[in-house]
């Protein structure tokens, strides 16, 4: 069982399985995936969305202007978003503390021309959590109030030994676990 949760998590975690995702047209706006997995103490959450939530490129895709120039300002607008919590919230007694947060932008596949010159964005954080046990429900609503286009949330994990796969809308934000 052990072998089987951990070749799980690896799946859910790794890079080459959201790329995967991404060439078979999880690029849909509106619509962003989370992945948590709790293995003891610590919690890694990674969470990717359609890199115009983050505001205004609609337009400047319009302009001439250099791939890189706009990459660099989206890795830019992205950054600003400092912590996992911007997104979800955590029970308080679970004393779960970042310890590393990373941002990366994907492009989409440059076959599909509905979507070319569009972005994924990938926030990866891992915690620390005091006590795990505490971890009854998580609350996606931080990012149905950042996000004025976020229709769903598709989260999917592995919490201890049980694995976790549902979808969250604006006025069904939370998780029981
Ligand atoms: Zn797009």
């Amino acid at each position: 069982m052990r072998h089987i949760i951990t070749a799980l998590t690896i799946t859910l975690i790794s890079g080459a399985v959201f790329a995967e995702q991404r060439n078979a047209g999880s690029h849909v706006h509106g619509l962003n995936h989370a992945t948590i997995v709790l293995e003891g103490n610590r919690l890694q959450i990674a969470y990717e969305f359609p890199a115009e939530q983050l505001g205004e490129q609609g337009h400047e895709e319009h302009k001439h202007e250099e791939h890189g120039d706009k990459a660099h300002e989206l890795s830019k607008k992205l950054e600003t978003i400092e912590s996992i919590f911007s997104m979800v919230r955590l029970p308080d007694n679970a004393q779960c503390k970042e310890t590393e947060v990373t941002h990366s932008l994907t492009q989409v596949g440059g076959s599909d021309t509905e979507h070319a010159g569009h972005s994924d964005a990938l926030i990866q954080a891992t915690l620390e959590c005091g006590a795990p046990e505490n971890l009854m429900n998580l609350s996606f609503a931080p990012a149905f109030d950042r996000f004025d286009d976020l229709e769903k949330i598709e989260v999917e994990g592995v919490i201890g030994n049980k694995a976790l796969s549902e979808t969250l809308t604006a006025t069904s934000s939370s998780l029981a676990l």
